[in-house]
């Protein structure tokens, strides 16, 4: 069988990967999009479905170290961290506190406030372009503040969001119970974020997203990809090979998917995916490494360090459960979790826990979730068995994405490390590698998302 050949090959079919291969095709390009599981399955998953266009200061940040201990000694604090835990990853601690820096944090703050802004724009694009709208509510954010100190602790994130043009209003007890009824009195501020949107179904949106690939004549391979070779045809044309690691199946493009319910994406591809042979061809001019947590090792031959960190959340959610006059998501300061009306109930999701990838999930930090949404919202009802989820965020010490190409291996390209603001960022991270890839102008400074910055 002669090898499939592409313009881009994209290793990765989260909703980074998603996005940008969407943009791709917009751009007339061909794509093969290679996952080892069926789209959107990855972190991608399970996440709280917020655009958090107010999120512009990145984690990495003095405020965060300096609440690390308090968190260390309090069993129910939202972040898992023990001593082992920052033994085993010394390393990234340290790139961790030098990224806490004043200096980086400000550059920091610039590129994500730029990202933002464009970001917006970027993915009300996205909705009317991909047909995503039955997906989105703009009724904005709600974080709430059970204690004074919390809040006042805050005020200097609030200027600084106010100062990049983050639209916010600050509500008292009765204006927060006003926008939702059913949140504990003990409820002392609130800050809505009007500008924020969410998501009801994140799988729903990357299946839609896989669905319009597939049907603008884009080529789906499951299979686990292990390494590439280059220049698998002496570098005239094509510049990598994928090579896989066990089966792979191929969806083709094809017309009866024009009859395909996106919910049973899962079902459409397994009753239509072709096995191919493990050594099959897959070869492109571009490679691009949307990977998510694992793109670190896929970059590695390549001479690139990425020390991204697993930082693993979980979700609860409560499916068939909806509250009369819930329909803004919560964001708890203290409890540090989100409550967010999903089309199927309601979804608690977040908590931080920095593992690694192997490590067996530790369900009682999901279960957690259920204890503090009840204090927070005593009419919520936790069922005996709710779904519960984790999943590895892609983290790197700096709380900034990694975009761009690789030096010295022409067509390599990355994007990944978007930590808790994957969903957010990935339509504005598909434009800007769009024009990365095109070796377009950039639409603002990029240098602190160089992607070899700790290469
Ligand atoms: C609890 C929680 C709540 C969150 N809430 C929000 C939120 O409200 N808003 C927000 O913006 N973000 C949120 N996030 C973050 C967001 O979910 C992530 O940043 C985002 O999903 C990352 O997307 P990705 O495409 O990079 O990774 P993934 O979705 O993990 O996709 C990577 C894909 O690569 C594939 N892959 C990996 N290695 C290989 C290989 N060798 N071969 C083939 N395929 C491979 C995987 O199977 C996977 O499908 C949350 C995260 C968590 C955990």
């Amino acid at each position: 069988m002669d090898p499939m050949k592409a313009d881009n090959l994209i290793i990765g079919a989260g909703i980074i990967g998603l996005q940008l291969a969407r943009k791709l095709q917009q751009d007339g390009q061909s794509v093969i999009l290679i996952d080892q599981q069926a789209p959107g399955m990855g972190c991608s998953y399970g996440n709280a479905g917020i655009l958090a266009f107010e999120e512009i200061i990145p984690l990495a940040r003095s405020e965060t170290l300096m609440a690390l201990p308090q968190m260390m000694l309090d069993g129910l604090s939202p972040l898992s961290l023990n001593k082992r835990a920052i033994m085993a990853n010394a390393p990234w601690f340290m790139k961790f506190t030098l990224a806490a820096k004043r200096k980086q944090v400000i550059r920091g703050t610039r590129t994500l406030a730029n990202m933002m802004m464009a970001g917006t724009k970027s993915w009300h694009n996205t909705i009317e372009n991909e047909g995503l709208s039955q997906h989105f509510k703009t009724n904005g954010l709600l974080r709430v503040f059970e204690s004074n100190d919390q809040f006042y602790s805050e005020e200097g994130d609030r200027n600084t969001q106010q100062l990049e043009g983050v639209e916010l209003d600050l509500l008292n007890p009765d204006e927060v119970r006003a926008l939702n009824p059913h949140l504990t009195r003990t409820i002392k501020h609130g800050v809505l974020y009007k500008n924020s949107m969410h998501c009801l179904n994140p799988l729903a949106v990357s299946q839609q997203l896989f669905q319009n690939f597939m049907l603008a004549g884009g080529t789906f391979v499951k299979a686990p990809v292990s390494g590439f070779d280059k220049n698998p045809d002496n570098g005239a044309h094509y510049r990598f090979r994928a090579l896989m690691d066990g089966p792979a199946g191929l969806l083709a493009p094809s017309n009866r998917m024009e009859k395909w319910n996106v919910a049973e994406t899962d079902q459409f591809i397994t009753d239509h995916l072709t096995q191919l042979n493990q050594d099959i061809g897959i070869i492109a001019q571009n490679l691009i490494i949307t990977a998510g947590r694992a793109s670190d090792s896929l970059l590695a031959p390549f001479g690139v360090s990425l020390p991204l960190m697993s930082e693993r959340g979980y979700h609860q959610m409560l499916n068939g459960q909806h509250l009369d006059g819930f329909d803004i998501p919560i964001s708890s300061a203290e409890r540090g979790f989100l409550t967010t009306p999903m089309a199927n109930g309601i979804r608690l999701a977040g908590t931080v826990e920095f593992t690694r990838p192997a490590f067996p999930p530790y369900w009682n930090r999901a279960a957690l979730l259920g204890k503090q949404v009840t204090d927070l919202f005593p009419d919520l009802k936790i069922m005996d068995q709710p779904e519960q989820w984790f999943g590895d965020r892609p983290t790197l010490p700096d709380y900034l994405p990694a975009l761009g190409a690789i030096p010295h291996h022409k067509g390599l390209f990355v994007a990944t490390g978007h930590q808790h603001l994957g969903l957010t960022l990935s339509a504005v991270s598909a434009d800007l590698m769009l024009g990365l890839i095109k070796q377009d102008a950039a639409p603002f400074e990029l240098s602190a998302l160089d992607p070899m910055r700790y290469s």
